[in-house]
């Protein structure tokens, strides 16, 4: 980890002890969780009002000052999921006649609600692919007030640069939104790289053990204030508990990412030299198209990555169903290795060409690399793979 004089602590600390109000004597060491909807009201004035739905529970407001503090922001707020955050994040910063400039490499929910939600609330949405950069320059009209993108990119585990996007967007008055959910502010902090707002589904790595589902956004605390009216009227806040366990997982952030990286590595060196695989997304190895990129940028190459199994299709369910340790399941980035086929979740909606041209063909299977002895998963794979004679 690069040293951050900017920050009061380590990563590590932060994911601990972060937030933590200064406590007296007797206090438990645990945070507790406070379940309660409503809390005691003051006489006479609305100041102060607590209620779970504003994510201003005591476990709420731990967790965003937490996370703030390991992206480096000035204030976060938690929401329901993901998607909850992206929708409020951008609704807070898009009107009726504005224009969002989006990577077309993103998550298909995030699609979705690009191309399917915004546009029919009135807000021209406009995809550029980031293998062109120049498009993203054309793209930007006079009424653009976004640009999104996502890095790592789900599934292809491609890395995007953000210097020349902090440059246009800073010179063009715009703001730059990242989901930086594929990373964690372990491997990447957007912010430091020119973004003004970070989105994570917190589900993922933030949480860990794949039992809440969770979404955060960061950035300047005017901006969270706005977020948190549009997660107010359109009831996307969490549930005290899911914040609890966030807290939980968060404490293991540091540790789970690194020991997850370094598991990821072996397994891509791994498959990379396994006959049956015809090819290896990963950012941390050499051949990677972004491998000298993510190297600059990022503190870990993460524990993403996919395969492409050669004979396609089927001989990807075949491999799948002879799995027993590593589990088929869609989600990510918590302790179980998962594994899981874009042409079924994420990317169901295109055609077997669409997504071939889109670099996910039939027989590419996304892992999300766990905990276990990394041995154990690769055992597994190579013996879901071998060729029976
Ligand atoms: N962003 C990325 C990159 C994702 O992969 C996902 C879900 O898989 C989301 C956002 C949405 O998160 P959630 O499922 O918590 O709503």
């Amino acid at each position: 980890m690069k040293p951050d004089s900017a920050r009061p602590a380590g990563l590590s600390t932060l994911a601990i002890h972060g937030g933590r109000e200064p406590e007296a004597a007797g206090s438990p060491v645990v945070s507790p969780l406070v379940q309660s909807v409503n809390f005691l009201q003051e006489i006479g004035t609305g100041d102060d009002l607590r209620y779970t739905r504003y994510a201003n529970t005591p476990n709420a407001e731990l967790v965003q000052r937490r996370i703030a503090m390991l992206e480096g922001g000035e204030a976060a707020l938690v929401l329901a999921s993901g998607m909850g955050a992206t929708a409020c994040a951008l609704m807070a910063l898009l009107r009726p006649g504005d224009h969002l400039v989006t990577s077309k490499w993103i998550y298909g929910g995030t699609h979705r609600l690009f191309h399917e939600e915004f546009t029919t609330l009135g807000i021209e949405v406009s995809a550029v692919d980031p293998d062109a950069p120049r498009e993203w320059r054309r793209a930007v009209r006079h009424n653009t007030r976004v640009v999104f993108v996502e890095s790592p990119v789900n599934p292809t585990c491609r890395v995007i640069d953000m210097k020349p996007l902090s440059r246009l967007t800073r010179e063009e008055g715009m703001a730059l939104v990242v989901d930086s959910t594929f990373a964690s502010p372990i491997n990447f902090r957007p912010l430091e790289h020119g973004a003004d707002v970070v989105i994570q589904s917190t589900t993922k790595f933030l949480n860990g053990h794949h039992d809440i589902l969770g979404g955060v956004v960061v950035g300047s605390t005017s901006y969270i204030d706005e977020v948190r009216q549009k997660m107010i009227v359109w009831g996307q806040a969490p549930d005290p508990f899911a914040c609890w366990l966030l807290e939980r997982g968060l404490k293991t952030l540091d540790v789970r990412v690194k020991r997850q990286n370094e598991n990821a590595m072996a397994f891509a060196e791994w498959a990379e030299n396994h006959p049956e695989i015809s090819r290896v997304h990963y950012p941390g190895l050499p051949g990677h198209p972004d491998h000298e990129l993510a190297k600059q940028t990022m503190d870990g190459f993460g524990s993403m990555l996919a395969i492409e199994v050669k004979g396609g299709g089927d001989a990807a369910v075949r491999m799948l169903r002879r799995l027993k340790l590593v589990t088929h399941a869609p989600s990510l980035g918590g302790v179980d290795t998962l594994v899981s086929e874009p042409r079924f979740t994420s990317h169901a909606v295109l055609s077997s060409a669409e997504r071939a041209a889109a670099g996910i063909p039939d027989g590419f299977v996304r892992v999300s690399v766990g905990l276990e002895d990394v041995a154990d998963v690769i055992g597994d794979v190579e013996r879901a793979l071998a060729v029976e004679v």
